[in-house]
């Protein structure tokens, strides 16, 4: 018997070089192998009568060889093999372009089983290169459920079909994890016939029941990790805080706190106070006021002799973290510190010991700012800025560094429910479900290349009455052949010909983290009247004054993503727009652009999202943070999500022990989440 992590090389037919194939797809074990799942099935069991094939429909039928096959040598690289066969029902010829030895292994006066289609453009019946069988030979692609596996060039599905066959003939498949108990009321196959079944199912219904166990079992082993993560975190004991006293920070701020917010407060509060490390996740819809939470937090955590560090994805967002905690905390006596990679070495210097020794309270920064060289004296809290971009693997790498620290987390994403299970499920949530009073809707429209002229009265009206305008785009150089608007030659078309008398910003990824501060700050201080920017400006920049958000082809944007640049006007008290261009006029694109135009409710466009794009796509191109499921669809497996988290958590209630080789199973998904192959 071979062992699971032997390396498929010990196959036949399989070695350095197809090894080196089956590498590409992440195959390098016989485990690797037996979980390379079909991705679909082809229902080849049923055979049918010649006259009842139908053209290009492949089908299985049973026939006799008529002649014997002969060769035509037509051209240079081109020979056609021709053969007759029949059944009682009717003649077909079969043809075989350079097939020449495949086709002779036919035998005259034997039958054969065939798979293959009936053309339709071919004058009488004929069928081009069908695969066919023996009658006495084991089915392999005929009279079966064939298996359609993920393949990359040089294997061929029959070669993959082979290899996984000869790895369960090899092997014992997985060890069971899912408990019996849990098996019997889900009604979830064994594992050693699931492996089988899934991979040589004996009817479609087999193959259904299969993959739904690996789903079953991949959300278990899923929610179980999680389990244990927040378990190692309950018995990790820390000192509650005894200072408890948010009134001086209250009275400090230039606005009463929303209702929500004083309730994500108090949650903290009284983690704060219980003994173990917090693990909380703030969420609300842009604007909602989540970084007031995080500077309440911070504040505590100083007047408690611990040091907090906020981590924003972006430097401009950090930044300007920096320049509203800094105008509130600093009065109160906090040391308000930041550390972004554009400060030259000695400035970084500068603060890192002034964080090592701990006279830094709290030091504001990228996430780059926890990783290296920077120790904390005494980190006792650390908040993360927009989440989403980060998975449950980077959150607990974080904790490692944090040494038990407090850890809040903030996401404007407005994650339906079931994903934030999956990103979220080992945190607690405080949910900001309410706007700041005097907010207004932001109004948003939808408009083509002929609105053109409109849009620039509109950008020139908003800039006459005293307010700053955004205008998005997809890149950053020119794209001729999708004719996007890169924000670098738009800004310059802008400020040349559209607005010579109006100060233009252009701001972009691929500028300097200093320049881009630059540029932010100029546009902060009013000194520019429209900024002309990529997404760099998606997350958290708060300028209340900027009244107008026009977004280039829009349709080259998720919704929750055109719902977070939205987020960025409407900050203020004046009535706030935003203009959507598209070129793409498909009705799939208008409709989910549409949806913005309706409502303002982040939480249902996330849904919208969710339903028109698939997870992938939700959260942009960047790296999802979502987990690596071979098997699993978080958008349609949502039942047997919530029935395996169920399962696992009575588990957990009932103590059943968690098995070796759970344990195994929740280390190698962990781990592979964190090699980042997501
Ligand atoms: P987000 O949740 O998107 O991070 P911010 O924390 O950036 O939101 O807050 C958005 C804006 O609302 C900021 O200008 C902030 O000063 C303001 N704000 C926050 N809380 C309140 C409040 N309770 N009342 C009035 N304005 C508030
Ligand atoms: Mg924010």
């Amino acid at each position: 018997m071979a062992r699971l992590s032997d390396p498929i090389t010990i196959l036949k037919g399989v070695g350095t070089a197809k090894a080196k194939l089956f590498a590409q797809l992440q195959i390098y074990t016989l485990q690797d192998l037996i979980c390379h799942f079909p991705r679909g099935y082809e229902d080849r069991t049923k055979l049918v009568t010649i006259d009842k094939l139908e053209p290009d429909k492949p089908a299985c039928f049973r026939a006799m060889v008529m002649n014997a096959p002969r060769t035509a040598h037509i051209r240079t690289g081109l020979d056609i093999t021709k053969v007759r066969v029949a059944d009682a029902t009717a003649r077909l010829d079969l043809t075989f372009f350079n097939q020449k030895f495949t086709a002779e292994q036919l035998q005259y006066g034997q039958e054969y089983v065939f798979y293959g289609a009936v053309r339709g453009d071919f004058i009488g019946y004929n069928m081009p290169s069908p695969v066919f069988e023996a009658l006495d030979a084991p089915p392999v692609s005929t009279r079966r459920i064939l298996p359609i596996y993920p393949l990359t060039a040089g294997i061929s599905n029959a070669a993959m079909l082979r290899a996984v066959q000869q790895a369960l003939a090899v092997c014992d498949p997985p060890e069971e994890v899912l408990p019996e108990e849990v098996r019997r009321e889900y009604g979830i196959l064994p594992a050693e016939r699931a492996y089988h079944a899934i991979h040589a199912p004996n009817s479609l219904e087999e193959a259904a029941l299969a993959k739904r166990r690996m789903i079953f079992e991949e959300f278990f082993v899923f929610s179980a990790g999680l389990a244990r993560m927040r378990a190692s975190r309950q018995q990790t004991r820390v000192l509650p805080y005894t200072a408890c006293n948010c009134t001086p920070f209250l009275t400090a701020l230039p606005f009463a706190l929303t209702n929500a917010q004083t309730r994500a407060i108090q949650d903290i509060q009284r983690d704060f106070s219980m003994g173990i490390p917090m693990n909380r996740l703030v969420q609300g819809d842009v604007g909602s006021g989540k970084t007031m939470v995080a500077a309440a937090a911070a504040y505590l955590t100083a007047q408690n002799g611990g040091q907090a560090a906020l981590m924003a994805p972006t430097e401009i967002l950090a930044e300007q973290h920096y320049a509203t905690l800094e105008k509130i905390l600093s009065p109160l006596g906090l040391s308000v510190c930041l550390l972004t990679g554009s400060l030259t070495p000695k400035q970084k210097q500068a603060v890192r010991e002034e964080i090592a020794h701990g006279r830094a309270q709290l030091v504001v920064g990228t996430h780059a700012l926890l990783t290296g060289d920077t120790t904390f004296d005494h980190l006792r809290l650390v908040i993360t800025d927009e989440q989403h971009r980060f998975g449950v693997a980077q959150r607990s790498a974080l904790g490692a560094k944090g040494e038990n620290a407090h850890l809040l987390v903030m996401s404007a994403t407005p994650i339906p429910r079931t994903l934030a299970l999956l990103m979220y499920g080992d945190l607690d949530v405080s949910i900001l479900d309410e706007l700041p009073p005097g907010r207004q809707k932001v109004d948003t429209f939808l408009v083509g290349e002929a609105y053109r002229p409109r849009i620039n009265a509109f950008l020139r009206r908003q800039v006459q009455e005293g307010h700053q305008c955004y205008v998005v785009c997809p890149a950053v150089e020119e794209n001729q052949e999708l004719g996007l608007k890169a924000a670098e030659t738009w800004a310059e078309t802008l400020q040349k010909t559209v607005f010579p008398d109006l100060r233009v910003l252009l701001l972009h990824g691929q500028m300097k983290g200093r320049e881009k501060e630059a540029v932010m700050a100029r546009f902060s201080r009013g000194e520019g009247d429209i900024l002309v920017a990529t997404t760099v400006i998606e997350v958290g920049v708060d300028v209340p004054n900027a009244t107008l958000m026009v977004i280039e082809d829009a349709d080259r944007f998720g919704l929750s993503q055109l719902h977070q640049l939205r987020g960025r006007v409407g900050r203020g008290s004046a009535k706030s727009y935003c203009i959507l261009t598209t070129h793409n006029h498909s009705p799939q694109t208008l409709e989910r652009l549409k949806a913005l135009c309706q409502t303002n409710d982040g939480f249902r466009i996330a849904q919208e999202d969710l339903r028109l794009r698939g997870p992938g796509d939700f959260f942009g191109s960047r790296q999802s943070g979502l987990p690596v499921f071979r098997c699993a669809d978080v958008t349609c497996d949502l039942e047997t999500l919530q029935q395996a988290q169920q399962a696992s958590a009575r588990c957990r209630a009932g103590d059943t022990p968690e098995s070796a080789a759970l344990r195994a199973r929740i280390d190698e998904l962990f781990a592979r989440r964190e090699a980042g192959r997501n």
